[in-house]
């Protein structure tokens, strides 16, 4: 049923269409927030351009079925109905809002209460709200049906062609809208995510260093004003790299975490924890000075005094800790974290737990920079030196081989022992140059000996660092085709402490080694606490009883005892065993009654320069 409409009626339907696409524009240009600007825009529909009522739906879920109202004005009661019926957008549902939706494009319907093609229900409904009319217009946000903007007129022929121009295009800028509210909540969450990547760490979400090192300079700055004390307590966990390595870095991840938790529950009020490195923790502890700095730490680290459980696994965890205070120790946060690092370095290298920072650390700190610098040079600029110290059977008193040790010609320091520098090499990556230097400057000494009809095996010392190489043993073979090197001409040393810091890589290293026809020896045993079951798996030839136990086993007997084991548990397994740092001949008589193979020592000889060796063998005896 349609009627005429007066030109008056025709515009007046045209004006509230035209209202309501500026009145939404401007809500659309003023309101940033979602919930208010779509409320604004159904009360504009009802109050500014004199509709009956507008809804905006949200559509969700795989077949468009979940209407969500997100907001309404004008007949909210009848609103509510449409909600809780649950019809409205089932399936069957030929409501206006659903067809749009699920259509894409508009619909109207017209005339609601007499339509026969409306069902009874939906008829019944808009006759009891007096509504006519209704036109649902489909809002398109990122190429998706995002939802619809519905509005209801009383009169039974609302929305003509004219009418629903402006209203659709209302309907697009609205989209269009939301789009852009969207776009701008995406870009807010990524840079919420950023911001918080930038300064908090990922794993145990506590502020990681960029942050502490900003909350340390305003602690510093209001302890200064207060004229306070501050302590910065820098806390490592102990070889949580043997987890990583055995157990896998998930479980690492997960012990780090814990032990955030645990340092967390552990802290006083005022203290603020953070997060420098994946395996280290900081600690501000406000007014406090060195001794209840040290205090805060003993608690700290007592707090891993319980082991961690992982998958059934039962791991303790043990922190060092170092400390630098405020102003003793200095007033600029960099300053600070690097002094409480150099006492943890100090503890860790003392074995102690905690460690207060003092200016002779700072003072052996820039020693040791110093030296890396001119080792680096050492290297390339032919100053290293190569000395060998001799060894000898026991039973038959021949040379049965010697060792290669390495020494430093310092320009300005004179020639330098290898306790001297062999720590700082290990703490710079130096390392593994100079074993490749000591080797190639062996295997050329050999190859001269062997011309001079001199045969021995060399032995030459490897760092835990060389086994972390990929391309160490690629280059050791490499080096012994040059050289023509025969096999069992050359023996590895490598100590337990080493072999333990990696188990698995050091059995890897040595298996490969062995393939290339050198010989293996294990330095230094009786420090490192290697099991039996992984020494039995271990393809070395020779065990080196450390000099500590030697050059006591005559005055000690505890020494005597583990020099005795080790000879029998070094023979059970059938390897060769020598004995080190045998200073008389009482310790060389001694060992030959104990049953070892071999000795090396200063009563045998001294460490030489490999020029000297040639006359040294032929001074007979040899010990
Ligand atoms: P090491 O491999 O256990 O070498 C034995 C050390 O004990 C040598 O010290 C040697 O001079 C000393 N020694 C030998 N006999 C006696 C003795 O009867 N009494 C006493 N008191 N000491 C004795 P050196 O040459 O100072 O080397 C110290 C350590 O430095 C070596 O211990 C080794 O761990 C390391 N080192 C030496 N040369 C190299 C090298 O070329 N590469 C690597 N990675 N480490 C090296
Ligand atoms: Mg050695
Ligand atoms: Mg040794």
């Amino acid at each position: 049923m349609s009627r005429a409409l007066s030109r008056e009626q025709e515009l007046q339907r045209t004006s509230r269409a035209l209202r309501t696409l500026s009145g939404s524009n401007r809500a659309l240009l003023r309101l940033v927030d979602r919930g208010a600007l779509l409320k604004e825009i159904c009360r504009v529909v009802v109050e500014e351009a004199g509709y009956g009522a507008a809804i905006v739906i949200r559509v969700e879920g795989e077949a468009q079925e979940v209407f969500t109202p997100l907001a309404m004005f004008g007949h909210e009661t009848a609103f509510q109905e449409l909600n809780d019926a649950h019809w409205f957008g089932a399936e069957a549902d030929q409501s206006a809002t659903s067809v749009a939706v699920r259509t894409g494009s508009p619909c109207l319907v017209n005339n609601i209460p007499d339509n026969p093609d409306v069902p009874a229900g939906w008829r019944e409904f808009n006759r009891r709200h007096g509504f006519g009319s209704v036109l649902s217009l489909p809002l398109r946000v990122g190429g998706r049906i995002y939802g619809a903007l519905t509005i209801v007129a009383p009169e039974p022929d609302a929305f003509d062609e004219f009418e629903r121009a402006p209203l659709e295009e209302a309907a697009a800028d609205l989209a269009f809208g939301l789009e852009t509210l969207q776009a701008r909540e995406r870009h807010a969450a990524t840079e919420q995510a950023m911001q918080r990547l930038m300064l908090f760490d990922p794993v145990s979400s506590l502020p990681n260093k960029a942050h502490f090192r900003r909350m340390l300079g305003d602690a510093i700055r209001s302890a200064s004003d207060t004229t306070q004390p501050l302590t910065v307590i820098r806390l490592a966990i102990d070889r949580l790299q043997d987890v990583d390595v055995i157990l896998g870095s998930s479980i690492a991840d997960r012990v780090v975490e814990q032990v955030a938790r645990r340092l967390e529950a552990a802290l006083a009020s005022n203290e603020t924890l953070a997060q420098l490195a994946d395996a280290e923790f900081a600690v501000i502890v406000g007014g406090s000075g060195a001794e209840t700095g040290r205090l805060a730490a003993r608690r700290l680290a007592e707090a891993m005094a319980a082991p961690f459980e992982m998958e059934g696994i039962q791991l303790d965890v043990r922190l060092v800790c170092g400390l630098a205070v405020f102003p003793g120790h200095g007033g600029d946060a960099d300053v600070l974290v690097r002094r409480a690092g150099i006492a943890l370095v100090s503890a860790r290298h003392q074995g102690t737990h905690i460690a207060v920072f003092n200016n002779a650390l700072d003072m052996g700190c820039v020693r040791n920079i110093s030296l890396m610098a001119d080792l680096r040079r050492a290297i390339s600029n032919g100053e290293l030196r190569l000395y060998c110290q001799p060894k000898v059977e026991i039973g038959p008193r021949q040379p049965c081989g010697l060792e290669a040790l390495v020494r430093w010609e310092h320009p300005r320091k004179g020639l330098l022992n290898p306790n001297e520098f062999i720590h700082v090499a290990e703490s710079t990556g130096l390392i593994t140059p100079l074993t490749y230097w000591v080797l190639e400057d062996t295997l050329r000494q050999a190859y001269a000996w062997r011309a001079a009809g001199i045969e021995q095996t060399v032995s030459v010392n490897m760092s835990a660092h060389d086994l972390r190489d990929d391309r160490f043993l690629e280059r050791v073979s490499d080096k012994l085709t040059t050289w023509g090197t025969q096999a069992g001409a050359i023996e590895f040393e490598l100590t337990e402490s080493a072999l333990m810091q990696d188990p698995a890589k050091a059995l890897e290293v040595l298996n490969g080694l062995k393939k290339l026809g050198v010989r293996l020896s294990i330095d230094d045993f009786g420090t490192g606490y290697s099991s039996l079951s992984y020494l039995s798996r271990l393809p070395v030839d020779t065990i080196k009883i450390d000099q500590s136990f030697v050059r006591g086993m005559i005055a000690d007997p505890g020494c005597a005892a583990i020099v005795k084991s080790t000879i029998d548990l070094a023979h059970n397994l059938k390897l060769h065993v020598i004995a080190e740092g045998v200073e008389d001949d009482a310790t060389f008589d001694a060992l030959g009654n104990l049953g070892c193979d071999a000795a090396q020592g200063f009563s045998i000889g001294r460490p030489m320069p490999v020029s000297e060796f040639g006359a040294w063998l032929n001074r007979q005896p040899y010990h």
